[in-house]
C-alpha cells in the first residue's frame, strides 16, 4: 500500500466518520417538523460523498404488503425516483424484497448480475436506466421497516466493502430517527386526540392539585366562568376569581379532599354571566406511591335545568295526586250522601211490602227491593274504593273469633248455593287461631267477594273454602285461605288484569255476569293490608282457585277454647255421605276430640256399618246422615235404620243444605234428633252431637233448630229505644217495628235518652251518632257512667257514617254495636231477638195453659199433669203454627194457609181452647173465600187473644 494511497485512505476514513457523525448528528434532534428537510440534507451528503445520483427511503406501510418513498435525493439532471409519492405494492420487486429480508444488504452492480427469477427487478433497472445499486435494509427493534438504496445511473461501480459498511452504518441513523419520529407522532396524536376529547366535552374536567389550587382544567370548565384554559392553569383560586366564588370553590374541593376517595357533591356556583348554575360534580383522587393525593380529578355536569323540570315533574305529580285525593274525597262524601236517601227508599220499601198488596206489586216491589240492593253494593264497594285511593281506608284492631267470621261469610252465600244446586264446603283446620286481633269486617268483606264471584262465575259443581294456619311467629298467624270453584274459569292472558280496577277478564261476559270489577281490587287492597298477598290459579273452563294470605295477631289459640272433649272420649259416630269432602271435613272437625269417626259413602254400607259394630265396642252412638245422596236419601236411611232393632238406638243427626223452615219438622218425624246446615260449622256440630248424647242441655232437646227460636222470640214484647232526631228515619224504624208487632219509646236526641234510660230498663237502645244537644257518643258515655257495674243496657249505633274509624270510635265510647245506614232491618231484628230478655211471650203462652186448663180436664176427664203436658206441646208448636199463618197471609198463599189453620183449628178444638177455635173457623171461611183482608183482620184478633 502506497503513502498515496494509504494517506488517501486515511483522509477518506475521517471524512466518512465526519459524515456518519454528520448524519447522526443532524438526525439526532430532528423533531416532526424538520425531519423530512434534516432527512433529504443527510441524503444529499452521502450522495455527493459517494458520488452518487441518487437515493432513496422506502418504508413498509402499516399493511406490509405496500410501501412508500419517505425521502429521496436525486444528483441534478438525475430523474427523481419516484415523481409522485405514493404508496406502491411490495411485490412490484418480489426478488429485491426477500433478498432484503434476508440479506444484510443487496449489491447490483451491474443489470446482468440479477438472477434469472429477478424479471421484474431487471426490467426495472433497465427501463430506468440503473447502472449500479446497493440497497441497505432498514431495521428497528431487528424488524424490517423499509430499506435505502443508493444508486448510480450515470456510471457503471463497484461497492465496495467499506463503502457498504458505511452506508450500513449510517443506515441505522435513518432507522433510528425514523422510528423516534413515528412514536412521537402516534404520541402527539394520541395527546391532541385526547385534547380534542377534554377541550370539547360538554361535561367541566378539572384536576386539581390541592384545595385552593388547579393543576389542569378543559375548556368547559374554564368557558363556564368566561376564562381561558391558561387563566386557570396552575393558578390559585384566590387569585383567579372574586372572593365569594373562590370561598365557594375551596369550600367545595375541601370537602371532596375529605373523602379521600370517589365523592360526590352538588354545588350551585354563579357563572361568567353571574346566573346561579347547580353543578354536580364527581371526583376522584389520583394518589402516589405513599398513598397522598397528587392530584383531585373532578368532573362536573350543570344539572340546573334538569333540577328545574324535575321539580316541575314533582310538583305536576303532586298537583295530580292532590287531584285524585280530592276526586275520590268527592267521591267518598257523594256516596256518602247518596247512602242517606237510599236509607228512606229502603226503608220505606220494606214498609211498603208489609202493607195489604196485589202479588203483582209485592212483585214490584221485590224487583225494586233488589234493585235497590244492587245499588248499594255498587255505592258500597265506590265508596271503599275511593277510600283506599283517597288513603283513607284504616283498618281496626279488634278482637273477634275468626271461625265464626268465616262461618259467617260463608253462611252469607248458602241461600245462593242452594239456589244454583252448588255444593259449598267449608274446611277451617285444626291449627287455626279462635280468636285474633284484626278488622272483622274488611276479612269478611275480601270472603264475600271471593265466594260470591265463585257462586257466580260457577254453573255447576262444588265452591270449598278452606283456612290454614301456615305460621306463627311473634303471636302472629300467618292465615292461607283459599277459594276454589269449579267454574269458567279465567283465561291465561287475562288472569293479572282481573286485580286491577274496573277491570273484568271477559267484557263480553259482563253482561251475563254483572258487576263493577271492583271487587277484588278492593280485596287485594285489604288483603295487602292485612300484611298479606292474593293471587289466582285457574284453568279456563274448569274453575278457578284464589288464595290469599293475612296476617293476624292471635288473641286465644285454637286448642284454649275447646269443648269439654273428655265426655266425647268412646263416642263412635259415623259419617254419611256420598260426597268424600263432605266427610273429610267432619272428620277433621272431630279430631282430637276422642270421638272414634267411621265413614260411610252411601246408606246400604252404613246399614252394614252400624250392623257389624253393633255388638263391638265401636257401636255407633251417632250417625250423622246427608240428605242427598245417591242410593238412598237420608230419610229413606233413617226409616230404614229405625226398623233395625240393632240400629234403633243410634241417634241421628239429618245433614242438608235446605235452610227452609219445616225442615226441623220433617227431620223429627223420620227420626232424627237434629239437623245441621251444610256447610258445617265446628261448634255447631260439637254441640249438636253433644246434645243428642244428652251431653248438654238445650230448651228444645228433641230438634234443634234455629227457625223455632227466631219464631218464638219474634213473639217477644222487646223493650226498644230509638234516639233518632231525623224524622223520616224515626217514621221508618218505628214502621218497621210496628210490622214485627214490637213498638218502641222515642227520644229525639242523646239528653232525652239519658232520662229514658235512667227511668226504664231497654232491652236495646238504637242510637243515632250525630243529634243535636247531646250527640249519641256523649250520650252513651253518660249511659255507662250512670249503669257503672250494676247494668249494661245494650246500645247499638245507627248511622249513616261509613268512614274510617267509625265502628271503632262507637266500640270505644262503650256501645255494643253498629248498624250502618240504609239500615238492614235483618240485622237489626236479629240483634233485637238476641237481646230481648226472655219474658213476655212466654208468660203470654203459658196464660193459654193456665186460662184453659181447669176447662179442658173437665171436658175430657184427663189427669191435670197430662193435661198440662199435652197444652204445653201445644203451646210449643204455637209460635211455629202462628208465624207459618203469618206468612202465608203475606204471601197470599191460600193453599198453604188452609193447611195450617186447619191445624190450628183442629188443635184448639181438640184442647177445648174455645176462644182460638172460634176464630180459627172464621180465619178459615175467609181463606176459603180467598179474602186477604179478613184473613189478617181475624189473625190479628188471635194474635191480641195471646197477648
Ligand atoms: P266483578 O265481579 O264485580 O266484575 P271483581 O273484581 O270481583 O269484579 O272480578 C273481576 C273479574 O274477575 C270478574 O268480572 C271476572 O271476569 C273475573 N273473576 C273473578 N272471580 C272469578 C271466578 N271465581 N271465576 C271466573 N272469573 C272470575
Amino acid at each position: 500500500m502506497s503513502c498515496e494511497g494509504n494517506c488517501i485512505n486515511i483522509k477518506y476514513s475521517n471524512d466518512c466518520l465526519k459524515l456518519i457523525n454528520n448524519t447522526f448528528e443532524r438526525l439526532l434532534d430532528v423533531n416532526s417538523i424538520n425531519y423530512q428537510i434534516e432527512l433529504k440534507k443527510s441524503l444529499e451528503e452521502i450522495g455527493l460523498f459517494f458520488d452518487l445520483d441518487r437515493i432513496y427511503i422506502y418504508y413498509f406501510s402499516k399493511d406490509p404488503t405496500f410501501m412508500q418513498i419517505e425521502c429521496q435525493w436525486n444528483k441534478k439532471d438525475i430523474r427523481l425516483k419516484r415523481e409522485v409519492e405514493e404508496e406502491e405494492v411490495v411485490y412490484a420487486l418480489p426478488w429485491l424484497i426477500r433478498e432484503i429480508k434476508n440479506k444484510d444488504f443487496v449489491v447490483i452492480n451491474n443489470a446482468d448480475e440479477f438472477p434469472d427469477e429477478a424479471v421484474f427487478e431487471k426490467e426495472a433497472f433497465f427501463n430506468e436506466e440503473i447502472k449500479a445499486s446497493l440497497i441497505v435494509p432498514l431495521k428497528s427493534e431487528n424488524k424490517l421497516i423499509g430499506f435505502i438504496g443508493h444508486e448510480s445511473l450515470s456510471k457503471s461501480m463497484t461497492w465496495e466493502e467499506y463503502q457498504v459498511n458505511i452506508l450500513r452504518d449510517i443506515s441505522k441513523a435513518f432507522s433510528y430517527t425514523r422510528a423516534r419520529i413515528v412514536k412521537e407522532k402516534t404520541y402527539k396524536k394520541a395527546l391532541s386526540g385526547q385534547a380534542i376529547l377534554l377541550n370539547n366535552c360538554e361535561s367541566q374536567i378539572w384536576a386539581l392539585s390541592n384545595v385552593t389550587s388547579y393543576a389542569t382544567v378543559n375548556e368547559a370548565h374554564a368557558k363556564f366562568f368566561g376564562k381561558k384554559k391558561s387563566d386557570l392553569e396552575y393558578q390559585d383560586l384566590y387569585d383567579i376569581f372574586d372572593i365569594d366564588t373562590a370561598n365557594k370553590l375551596s369550600a367545595s374541593n375541601w370537602e371532596l379532599f375529605q373523602n379521600n376517595g370517589p365523592a360526590e357533591k352538588e354545588l350551585e356556583i354563579k357563572n361568567f354571566r353571574g346566573e346561579n348554575r347547580l353543578l354536580q360534580i364527581k371526583s376522584k383522587p389520583q394518589k402516589d406511591k405513599t398513598g397522598n393525593i397528587k392530584y383531585l380529578i373532578c368532573t362536573a355536569e350543570d344539572i340546573t335545568e334538569q333540577r328545574l323540570s324535575e321539580r316541575e315533574l314533582y310538583k305536576a305529580k303532586e298537583q295530580a295526586e292532590a287531584a285524585n285525593i280530592a276526586k275520590s274525597q268527592f267521591l267518598a262524601n257523594m256516596s256518602h250522601e247518596i247512602r242517606t236517601p237510599m236509607n228512606g227508599i229502603f226503608g220505606f220499601l220494606d214498609l211498603l211490602q208489609s202493607t195489604n198488596l196485589s202479588l203483582e206489586q209485592k212483585d214490584f216491589i221485590r224487583e225494586a227491593k233488589s234493585a235497590s240492593e244492587v245499588l248499594l253494593y255498587i255505592i258500597n264497594d265506590i265508596l271503599d274504593f275511593s277510600k283506599i285511593e283517597a288513603k283513607k281506608l284504616t283498618m281496626e284492631k279488634i278482637k273477634f273469633n275468626l271461625r265464626n267470621t268465616i262461618e259467617d261469610a260463608v253462611s252469607l252465600l248458602v241461600p245462593k248455593v242452594v239456589e244454583k244446586d252448588l255444593e259449598l264446603y267449608t274446611m277451617i283446620k285444626e291449627k287455626v287461631p279462635e280468636e285474633v286481633i284484626g278488622d272483622p269486617s274488611r276479612l269478611r268483606q275480601v270472603l264475600n267477594n271471593l265466594i260470591s264471584n265463585a257462586v257466580k262465575f260457577t254453573k255447576k259443581g262444588e265452591i270449598s273454602v278452606t283456612v290454614d294456619c301456615l305460621n306463627e311467629d311473634n303471636e302472629i298467624a300467618l292465615l292461607h285461605f283459599e277459594v276454589k270453584d269449579t267454574g269458567i274459569g279465567i283465561r291465561k292472558d287475562k288472569i293479572n288484569k282481573i286485580f286491577q280496577s274496573f277491570s273484568q277478564a271477559d267484557t263480553s261476559t259482563t253482561r251475563k255476569y254483572g258487576g263493577t270489577g271492583l271487587g277484588l281490587a278492593i280485596s287485594s287492597e285489604l288483603v295487602k293490608m292485612m300484611g298479606g298477598e292474593i293471587h289466582v290459579e285457574s284453568i279456563f273452563g274448569e274453575g278457578s282457585t284464589f288464595k290469599f294470605n293475612v296476617r293476624l295477631k292471635i288473641a286465644k289459640r285454637a286448642s284454649e277454647h275447646k269443648f269439654a272433649f273428655e265426655k266425647l272420649d268412646g263416642v263412635n259416630i259415623l259419617i254419611v255421605d256420598d260426597n268424600t269432602n263432605n266427610r273429610k271435613i267432619v272428620t277433621s272437625y272431630l279430631q282430637g276430640t276422642g270421638i272414634k269417626v267411621f265413614e260411610a259413602e252411601n246408606g246400604s254400607s252404613a246399614i252394614t256399618t252400624i250392623l257389624s259394630n253393633a255388638n263391638t265396642k265401636n257401636k255407633i252412638n251417632v250417625a250423622i246422615i246427608n240428605y242427598h245422596m245417591n242410593d238412598m236419601s237420608g230419610y229413606e236411611l233413617a226409616n230404614t235404620l229405625k226398623t233395625i232393632p240393632f240400629a234403633k238406638d243410634t241417634k241421628l243427626i239429618l245433614l242438608t243444605s235446605m235452610t227452609q223452615k219445616g225442615d226441623a219438622k220433617a227431620a223429627k218425624q223420620h227420626g232424627f234428633s237434629s239437623y245441621l246446615s251444610k256447610p258445617v260449622r265446628r261448634d255447631d256440630l260439637l254441640g249438636c252431637i253433644a246434645i243428642v248424647l244428652g251431653l248438654k242441655k238445650e230448651e228444645e232437646q228433641q230438634v234443634i233448630t234455629k227457625h223455632i227460636g227466631k219464631e218464638v222470640k219474634n213473639e217477644l214484647k222487646p223493650n226498644i229505644l230509638l234516639v233518632e232526631d231525623n224524622k223520616m228515619n224515626r217514621k221508618i224504624v218505628i214502621t218497621m217495628l210496628k210490622s214485627h208487632d214490637m213498638t218502641c219509646d222515642v227520644a229525639v236526641d242523646g239528653s232525652e235518652a239519658l232520662k229514658a234510660v235512667a227511668e226504664k230498663d231497654y232491652d236495646v237502645v238504637f242510637m243515632d251518632c250525630q243529634m243535636p244537644v247531646m250527640d249519641g257518643y256523649e250520650c252513651t258515655s253518660k249511659i255507662r257512667l250512670l249503669e257503672g257495674d250494676k247494668k249494661h243496657t245494650t246500645i247499638i249505633a245507627m248511622t249513616a257514617n261509613a268512614m274510617e274509624g267509625d265502628s271503632e270510635k262507637c266500640i270505644k265510647i262503650g256501645m255494643d254495636g253498629y248498624i250502618s245506614k240504609p239500615i238492614n232491618f235483618d240485622t237489626m231484628f236479629s240483634i233485637i231477638e238476641e237481646n230481648t230478655k226472655d219474658r213476655g211471650i212466654v208468660n203470654n203462652y203459658n196464660r193459654i195453659i193456665d186460662d184453659n186448663i181447669d176447662y179442658f180436664v173437665k171436658t175430657t176427664g184427663l189427669d191435670k199433669e197430662d193435661a198440662k203436658e199435652i197444652l204445653e206441646e201445644y203451646v210449643r208448636c204455637l209460635p211455629d203454627l202462628l208465624s207459618g199463618i203469618r206468612h202465608a197471609i203475606d204471601d197470599s198463599d191460600f193453599d198453604k194457609l188452609a193447611g195450617l189453620i186447619h191445624e190450628l183449628k183442629g188443635s184448639s178444638g181438640t184442647l177445648r181452647i174455645v176462644s182460638i177455635h172460634e176464630l180459627a173457623v172464621k180465619l178459615e171461611k175467609a181463606a176459603f173465600k180467598q179474602e186477604i183482608n179478613e184473613c189478617a183482620v181475624f189473625f190479628d184478633k188471635i194474635k191480641d187473644l195471646l197477648h
